[in-house]
């Protein structure tokens, strides 16, 4: 990849950098504080914040697209600020955040509160805190790429929901290649408290239905119990997980360091007097970049067809059907990559790092565009109640913005 920033920025500005405040501007807190106010929980429409995001960038000239989904309530963004001579860089988040049913949160997740140096509401480590700044700065990057110090533009992607499997992001990326779209590389802003991420496993998920025949539960020769062979293949998913901690090859970069799998929801029967006609089991699996997730679900469905033909001697109503729900591949980048070296300088953190979860940085590396992961907040903050941004992770975050602008 070409790196497309130039190597000379102006020496007083960068210093001033270095000698910044560990607070966050009061303009681009007002800037997630606004994004925080839309409630874009992923089962509700995003476009609120959306289309907000769109007319800010299009006030500054940006040429943007919205991506639908099928029902026009929800919004992929991607704009485009500035020309220049040589492939752009993408700024990218997810707008969509997780529920807050049934938690407990001390104060209101929709309303932005800071105490003692942290931004408590929900989204703000994942990811409305990154998004907040990156949309801030836009004035700042047009303004560099009007005065040559960015020879380049600086793309948006703002996606819906990512956080029920990645779906929304797909369109925009399908609608990326084709328009023939080239960037340098991406910078997806997830919270990894400004690490940058090479890696991430790929996250799979499953479900199963167990098809059986009701009867007397005195009459076991009469039916086909469905719960029996969903725990047969329920035990059969654990032993393919036992046979990966065991044997395959280990990359140490993740806290897990083999792919894993296991059994997260399970329902069936509706007395312990009736043989279940019915279950239905959902499975996840998460790979290492190196581990093939079709191989193994090919092992789980050559397994599935066998305990079918088993449920069929008992009763030609036995029949189990496997879904493929959604997928999103792992990231794979390498410390060499210009995106990576990029995401280090801009950082100012040496060392990188690998992740567990899931992200949208793989779909897009997937298409071609070279991908990392840094963004403030910590994924620990994320997804529960009373999660947080530090304020100095939000002034880290402007930092490396205002370096990307000056081209690091
Ligand atoms: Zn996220």
């Amino acid at each position: 990849m070409n790196t497309r920033l130039p190597t000379s920025s102006p020496a007083s500005a960068d210093a001033d950098l270095e000698t910044a405040h560990d607070i966050p501007s009061p303009e681009a807190m007002a800037m997630i504080e606004r994004l925080i106010t839309f409630d874009t929980t992923s089962r509700d429409s995003n476009l609120g914040l959306i289309e907000w995001a769109r007319d800010h960038l299009e006030n500054l000239g940006a040429r943007t697209r919205l991506t639908y989904d099928a029902t026009g309530a929800k919004a992929n963004l991607f704009a485009t600020l500035g020309e220049g001579s040589k492939p752009g860089m993408i700024l990218s988040g997810h707008t969509d955040t997780v529920p807050v049913d049934g938690q407990e949160w001390k104060t209101d997740p929709f309303m932005p509160t800071i105490v003692d140096g942290r931004l408590y509401a929900r989204g703000s480590a994942d990811m409305k805190g990154f998004l907040g700044v990156a949309l801030h700065r836009a004035p700042v990057f047009l303004d560099a790429i009007n005065a040559g110090r960015l020879d380049a533009p600086i793309h948006y992607s703002l996606s819906y929901d990512e956080e029920i499997g990645c779906i929304g992001v797909r369109g925009l990326l399908a609608d990326l290649e084709a328009i023939g779209l080239v960037a340098a590389g991406c910078i997806v802003g997830e919270p990894t408290s400004m690490q940058p991420i090479i890696a991430h496993k790929g996250t799979h998920r499953f479900r199963c239905h167990v098809h059986g025949r009701e009867a007397h539960s005195s009459y076991t020769t009469h039916g086909v119990n469905a719960i029996e062979y969903a725990a047969k293949l329920v035990v059969f998913i654990r032993d393919l997980a036992d046979r990966l901690a065991a044997t395959e090859v280990r990359d140490f970069g993740f806290n897990v360091p083999y792919s894993t799998l296991s059994t997260g929801v399970i329902h069936g029967g509706i007395a312990a007097n009736v043989i279940p006609k019915e279950c239905k089991v959902q499975f996840d699996m998460r790979t290492l970049p190196s581990a093939s997730a079709e191989a193994l679900y090919a092992e789980i469905t050559d397994y599935a067809r066998k305990l079918e033909a088993d449920m069929k001697k008992e009763d030609a109503a036995g029949r189990i059907e496997m879904t493929w729900e959604s997928s999103t591949d792992g990231l794979a980048a390498s410390e060499n990559d210009a995106i990576v070296q990029l995401a280090r300088k801009l950082s100012r953190h040496d060392e990188t790092g690998k992740v567990s979860y899931g992200t949208e940085a793989g779909l897009f590396q997937q298409i071609g565009i070279p991908t990392v992961i840094c963004g403030p907040g910590d994924i620990a903050q994320a997804h529960g109640p009373d999660e947080f941004v530090a304020l100095e992770q939000l002034a880290q975050c402007e930092r490396f913005m205002d370096r990307l602008a000056l081209g690091a």
